[in-house]
């Protein structure tokens, strides 16, 4: 029946590889098949930062998804490349205070 194997491919997300720390998984955060969950909630991690929204609670958050990707065979040097703010918000929040009072 064409109608039902449309439905059930429609339905079963092909495994992708995640462009991020390179796990194989099906699972996104959202709707969005290029990062797996932790990836995605990392990518917001840093978005709040570049909006000026991070505090004291990021760097423990970040770990924690880390910790996960870590956890699961992600390649965190790849994921450290991809997102070099999140791993250096100290860095981060200077340059920014700098180029505010230049
Ligand atoms: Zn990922």
């Amino acid at each position: 029946m064409p109608a039902n194997r449309f439905r059930a491919s429609f339905n079963r997300k092909p495994v992708f590889v995640c462009e991020c720390c390179g796990h194989r998984t099906r699972e996104t955060g959202q709707d969005d098949d290029r990062f797996c969950g932790p990836c995605v909630e990392l990518l917001m991690m840093q978005n709040t930062l570049w909006d000026g929204g991070a505090g004291d609670w990021l760097p423990k958050a970040r770990d924690e998804f880390v910790a996960k990707i870590s956890k699961r065979g992600g390649d965190l040097a790849k994921v450290r490349a991809f997102m070099p703010d999140l791993f250096d918000v100290e860095g981060y929040e200077a340059k920014r205070a700098a180029r505010r009072s230049a």
